[in-house]
C-alpha cells in the first residue's frame, strides 16, 4: 500500500519563496504509465524559469522533470518495465516529489554499476551536452569551443565531452574555484568573465588573442542576456553561436542582418525535446552518457545535495551562481 507522498509545490509565479512542501495523494499509474519512487531529483535551470513565470506553467505545480529511482507500480499496457527496475528520466514533470508518474517511454534503464544519484545527475544536462556537441555543432578534433558557465551542470559535462573529442575548450567561469573545476574537466583556457571591465568587448578580444585572430569555431552560450553579444563577437567567419539558455535573462529580439555583417555567422536556439524525438534517439543519447559515466570517461560532479524539503534553498543557490556541477534534491 502506497501512502500519501511529500512533494514540492510552486504556488504562484515568483522567486524561490513560492516553493513549499505539501502532501499529495499517492499517484496511480494510468495506461502506458509507470510510477517511480524518486531516489534523487535533478534541479535544472528550466525549473527556475517555470517557477518564475518565464516559461508559462499552471500554478500550483510540482516542479522538476529529471531524476532517478525505482519502479514501484506499472500501468496497463506497459511492456519492458517491471516493479523493481532502476530507471532515470529527463521528462517526468513533477519530479520534486517522493514519487513521480511518467509515460513509460521516457524511462531510461540505469545500467548496473551506476548509482541512482549519479544517474539522476545526468539525463537532462548530460543529454543536452551530448546533443549540443554531437548534433547542433558536431565538434571535432582541432575545433576551438567557447563555453559559458563551464563549471556548471551542463558546463562540466560539455567541457569533458568536447575535450575528449580533441577540441580546445575556452571556458568562461564566475570564480577561481570554478576555474579550477573547469580546468580539471579539460578546459585548455579559462576566462573569469566576472572580473573583466567590459565582458562584451574583453571576451572577444581574449578569444581572438588565443586563436591568432580567427575566433572560436563555435560558442555555446547558456547564460544568454549578459554574454550573447560577447559570444557573437568571438566566433570565426561562418562560425556558429548556439544559444541554449538564459541563466542571466533572455536575449532581446535580434536583427538577422547582423549575421551577414559579422561574417556569415550561424545562430541557433535549440532544446533537448527536439533532440530526443523518439525512443531510439533518447536511448542512444542516454546510453552514450551513462556508459561514459560508468567507465569513468565522464566524471559526474554532484556539487550539492539538498533534502527535498529544501527545494527553495536549492533554487536560491542555483540562481545565485553558488553551485557547481549538478544540484540534487533527495526525498
Ligand atoms: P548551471 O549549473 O550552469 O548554472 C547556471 C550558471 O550560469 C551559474 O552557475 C553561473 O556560472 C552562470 N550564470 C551567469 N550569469 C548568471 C546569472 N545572472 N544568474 C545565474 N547564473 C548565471 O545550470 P544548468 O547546467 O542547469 O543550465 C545551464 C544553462 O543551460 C541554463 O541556461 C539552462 O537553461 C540551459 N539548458 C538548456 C537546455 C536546452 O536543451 N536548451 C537543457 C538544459 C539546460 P558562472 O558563475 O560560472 O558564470
Amino acid at each position: 500500500m502506497l501512502g500519501p507522498m511529500r512533494a514540492i509545490h510552486a504556488t504562484q509565479a515568483g522567486g524561490p519563496e513560492v516553493l513549499s512542501t505539501v502532501e499529495l495523494p499517492d499517484p496511480q499509474p494510468g495506461p502506458g504509465e509507470v510510477l517511480a519512487e524518486v531516489a534523487a531529483a535533478g534541479v535544472n535551470f528550466i525549473d527556475t524559469y517555470q517557477r518564475g513565470g518565464v516559461y508559462p506553467m499552471p500554478f500550483p505545480h510540482v516542479p522538476g522533470a529529471e531524476g532517478a529511482g525505482t519502479v514501484i507500480a506499472v500501468g496497463d499496457g506497459v511492456e519492458g518495465l517491471a516493479v523493481g527496475d532502476r530507471i532515470a528520466w529527463a521528462d517526468a514533470p513533477g519530479s520534486y516529489a517522493e514519487q513521480v508518474l511518467m509515460r513509460a517511454d521516457v524511462a531510461v534503464p540505469v545500467p548496473a554499476g551506476l548509482d541512482l544519484a549519479t544517474a539522476a545527475a545526468l539525463p537532462l544536462q548530460g543529454m543536452t551536452a551530448h546533443y549540443l556537441l554531437r548534433s547542433t555543432f558536431p565538434v571535432e578534433a582541432g575545433h576551438t569551443v567557447l563555453l559559458t558557465a563551464a563549471a556548471g551542470g551542463v558546463g562540466l559535462l560539455l567541457t569533458q565531452l568536447a575535450a575528449a573529442r580533441g577540441a580546445r575548450v575556452i571556458g568562461m567561469v564566475g570564480s577561481p574555484e570554478k576555474e579550477a573545476l573547469a580546468r580539471e574537466a579539460g578546459a585548455a583556457e579559462v576566462i573569469r568573465y566576472t572580473e573583466l571591465d567590459d565582458l562584451t568587448s574583453d571576451v572577444p578580444r581574449i578569444v581572438r588573442e588565443l586563436t591568432d585572430g580567427a575566433g572560436a569555431d563555435v560558442a555555446y552560450d547558456g547564460v544568454g542576456k549578459d554574454t550573447f553579444e560577447a559570444s557573437l563577437a568571438s566566433v570565426r567567419r561562418r562560425g556558429m553561436v548556439v544559444l541554449f539558455g538564459g541563466a542571466s535573462g533572455q536575449v532581446p529580439p535580434f536583427d538577422l542582418q547582423r549575421l551577414n555583417k559579422a561574417g556569415s555567422l550561424f545562430v541557433t536556439r535549440p532544446k533537448l525535446a527536439d533532440h530526443t524525438v523518439d525512443r531510439e534517439e533518447l536511448l542512444w543519447r542516454a546510453r552514450e552518457i551513462f556508459d561514459a559515466a560508468g567507465t569513468g570517461t565522464l566524471r559526474v560532479r554532484i556539487g550539492a545535495r539538498f533534502p527535498l524539503t529544501e527545494a527553495r534553498a536549492a533554487h536560491e543557490a542555483l540562481e545565485g551562481r553558488a553551485t557547481t556541477g549538478k544540484v540534487l534534491l533527495i526525498p
